[in-house]
């Protein structure tokens, strides 16, 4: 047979799955390795669903998705982040930020063109951008620093072939939220040397020790920024797959385009669950979040208390302490901790060179399971140091 694509074929499995798959076949496992919420769908959102299906919405949507949820995605853009986008032409509703993502980096890059990738980071972004023809090339940033994307070292890594950066604040894996100065300075940056960048705000709304700063709100960003968002996290809504972007409408008009002839359009009926989620869902939104915050801090004191240093996760779901002081790297780490005590985490090596020594935990557990973990650990790490 003809060889399969070379860069799919030199494309590793997520270090994820693999994780997730060990820990399937066990019992007893306390699983802190799922990057998505604990929670069922709300039921009203749920029921918005079951009323869509009996009501025959089984038929495909326009392209770019339901006018009116559009129309609600840009509404609270506006009043959130008082960033303006038209719902006819400047949005498009994605099967997931993944879809997004897909769609952004295909449409925005010409081959071997480099996206500029903060790491540690989500497992998807570098081979995003290299099934779209690009190269990424990952930036460094540090616990030491508190995982801030930092605006010089960013741009002692523009070439000439760069044409976009690619960030999440907040961030998976290190829970870090950018600050508004640095985000500023980005911008300034992406002026000076013209690139477009990619905003993958999917836990906007699971912040915890600020409001959330919108990087197509700043000055001078709306015009080279494709925002991405989504209802898989705030809303528990991961197997709907519903999402959105919203860019300048060059942009936008060519993501419509793939959109149109690779997937059509979203789910129906996962759309019109994303409308109610929209209108009704806020109370359901900000009770989740407020029970992640417990969560967060019980479990980050809990880690600091065993002898874990933590930096302080400002968004997002995950927690991801430093395992140095047990000499063992992280996926030798997580593996031991999976067979010896049954608890899955994810090795911090999977989302990037900086990420070693570290471990991720997610902390969309519930609270009786984040402590027995916690417990289980402690014992792990006794023998670690024993
Ligand atoms: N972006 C980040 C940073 C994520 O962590 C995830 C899922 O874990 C996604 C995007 C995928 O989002 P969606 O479910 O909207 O495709």
């Amino acid at each position: 047979m003809k060889p399969l694509n070379s860069v799919v074929s030199a494309c590793p499995p997520s270090g994820i799955r693999r994780f997730f798959d060990i820990a399937a076949q066990m019992d007893d496992v306390i699983s802190l390795g799922v990057g998505e919420p604990d929670f069922v769908t709300p039921w009203r959102v749920r029921e918005a669903g079951i009323y869509a299906l009996e009501h025959g919405a089984t038929t495909y949507t326009s392209n770019a998705g339901l006018l009116r949820l559009r129309e609600l995605v840009c509404e609270e853009l506006a009043s959130r982040y008082q960033v303006s986008y038209a719902p006819e032409g400047d949005c498009v509703i994605t099967a997931g930020v993944s879809e997004g993502l897909d769609l952004t980096l295909r449409v925005l890059l010409e081959p071997g063109e480099e996206v500029l990738v903060p790491e540690p980071c989500y497992v998807a972004y570098q081979p995003c951008v290299s099934f779209a023809g690009g190269i990424p090339v990952p930036v460094s940033t540090s616990a030491e620093d508190g995982f801030r994307i930092r605006p010089e070292t960013i741009e002692a890594a523009v070439t000439e072939r760069t044409k976009a950066i690619l960030i999440g604040s907040p961030a998976n894996p290190t829970g870090a939220v950018q600050t508004r100065a640095d985000l500023t300075a980005l911008v300034e940056l992406a002026e000076r040397h013209d690139l477009y960048l990619i905003s993958d705000e999917i836990y906007a709304r699971l912040t915890y020790t600020g409001a959330h700063t919108c990087l197509s709100a700043l000055p001078g960003a709306r015009e080279r920024t494709v925002l991405l968002g989504g209802f898989s996290k705030a809303h528990a809504m991961t197997g709907w797959r519903v999402g959105y972007l919203c860019a300048p409408r060059p942009v936008a008009d060519l993501c419509l385009r793939m959109h149109q002839y690779t997937m059509l359009c979203a789910p129906h009926v996962s759309q019109l669950a994303a409308v109610e989620a929209l209108q009704a869902g806020a109370d359901d939104v900000a009770e989740m979040v407020s029970d992640y915050d417990r969560r967060r801090r019980v479990f980050v004191k809990g880690l600091r208390e065993i002898g874990l240093d933590c930096p302080e996760p400002g968004g997002a779901f995950y927690a991801f302490p430093s395992i140095r002081s047990t000499g063992l790297d992280s996926e030798t780490f997580a593996e031991r901790l999976l067979h010896t005590h049954r608890v899955a985490v994810v090795p911090g090596s999977v989302f990037g060179a900086p990420g070693e020594g570290h471990i991720r935990c997610s902390y969309a557990t519930a609270l009786p399971l984040l402590e027995e973990a916690l417990e289980r650990m402690a014992t792990f790490l006794d023998e670690c140091s024993s």
